[in-house]
């Protein structure tokens, strides 16, 4: 088995910078680049507050980064070959792109029309707010806690975001967010749904999802955001891109950050009915490179490294769970590249004590306070996570709280 293989970013950049012959980053840029997207691309709350510390290249590599639900593994050989290819590219604007927008079209059997492509999803997750919250009194309706992106979007452009709690089991609460529509209508510009959602990894079933639907006015654009969706394993989920086809105002947003480890690459995509794929463009501001255009076409083909790295996420994460349940803390079932873990006390001292010894945890999640998100790293950094989460919860000299509680 290939994986893990945490070595892949770094083969690629020298490969790619020995084609080119340019790519020497200063510790304070490769700080940057480590603290993610960022300005425009409404990334920097919703990333964990561990990776958003400026830290100097051997400080960031000797953390285990379980803060920001990155892909740990760096992207498969097949999308390392592609972008080094697309290098020769580098100094070009009209370069052959892969027709990475027909390979995302017949992908999902839909037309190029249909298709957005951003600057990563959290881009187009702006561009919905630019082009759906357009005067100060709009409104978005989602979920609380969920990725925090939108709503701080809202804010920046001064619309307002209705906020729904999730309900007692965690799981997103359908009734509330057709009630909070319904009741707001003529001021919500769009509902939006993260499924499975971050933080908490579960999901929306299909049945809730058709109920949704079809209770929501009909002229309501819904903002399905999917970037965990390849991890998903419960049957009784399913993508919502069939109801793009059946020409309802659904807008998916799909990432290669998550799959197909090219956060820091930054390509995503909107698949949405041509109506409001044209009132979206015009907001689009981001560019993409000549890279992760062929980066992506090579990972949409490759479906065994997907995969492969959708089980060994899984399965880490399943065992992480079980490890962290016979110590005595429940987590909330995840269908995602991350979990939920119920700490028993305040998180943000936990935050501190876990990057004290090398480990980047998610941040709080109000008004989730005493859960604890954790990404499923490499073998390795989960057994770091697991070995600072004895020494912090239950060992000799465990800190604050009551010992093993
Ligand atoms: N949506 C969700 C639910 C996420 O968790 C993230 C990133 O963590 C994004 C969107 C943004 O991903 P990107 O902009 O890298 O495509």
């Amino acid at each position: 088995m290939d994986f893990p293989r945490p070595v892949s970013r770094r083969l690629f950049i020298g490969g790619a910078a020995a084609t080119a012959g340019i790519l020497t980053l200063t510790p304070s840029e490769l700080a940057l680049w480590a603290q993610g997207p960022q300005n425009g691309q409404g990334q920097a709350g919703a990333q964990g507050q561990g990776a958003r510390r400026t830290t100097s290249e051997a400080e960031y590599d000797s953390y285990a980064k379980l803060s920001s639900n990155e892909n740990c593994y760096g992207p498969p050989e097949s999308v390392i070959q592609a972008m080094t290819r697309a290098m020769k590219y580098a100094n070009r604007y009209g370069y052959p792109d892969g027709n990475i927008t027909q390979e995302i079209a017949d992908h999902h059997g839909v037309k190029t029309e249909n298709i957005l492509l951003g600057a990563g999803s959290g881009e187009l997750l702006d561009v919905v707010g630019l082009t759906f919250l357009d005067s100060p009194s709009k409104k978005v309706v989602g979920s609380d806690p969920s990725y925090g992106s939108v709503y701080q979007q809202a804010t920046t452009i001064k619309a307002d975001a209705i906020k729904v709690p999730l309900l007692g089991d965690y799981r997103q609460d359908i009734a509330g967010l057709i009630k909070s529509t319904k009741t707001h209508y003529r001021d919500v510009g769009f509902v939006y749904l993260c499924n499975p959602n971050n933080p908490t990894g579960q999901i929306v079933t299909k049945k809730e999802m058709k109920h949704l639907l079809n209770e929501l006015p009909e002229d309501m654009p819904v903002l399905i955001d999917e970037a965990y969706h390849h991890f998903v394993d419960d049957d009784d989920y399913a993508t919502s891109v069939p109801y793009v086809l059946e020409g309802r105002p659904v807008i998916i947003a799909r990432t290669f950050s998550k799959i197909a480890a090219l956060a820091g690459m930054r390509l995503g995509y909107v698949v949405a009915p041509r109506e409001l794929i044209v009132k979206m463009r015009a907001h689009q501001t981001g560019t993409i490179n000549a890279l992760v255009k062929w980066g992506g076409v090579a990972a949409l083909k490759d479906t065994a490294s997907q995969a492969q790295v959708k089980k060994v996420t899984v399965d880490l994460r399943k065992k992480v769970v079980r490890d962290l349940k016979q110590l005595g803390y429940e987590s909330i079932p995840s269908e995602g590249t991350f979990f939920m873990v119920h700490i028993k006390r305040p998180v943000q001292p936990v935050i501190e004590e876990f990057r004290k010894r090398t480990v980047l945890v998610g941040r709080p999640f109000p008004p989730m306070l005493e859960h604890l998100r954790v990404s499923v790293g490499t073998p390795d950094e989960m057994a770091r996570f697991t070995g600072a989460f004895k020494e912090i919860f239950t060992g000799p000299n465990a800190v604050g709280g009551k010992s093993g509680s």
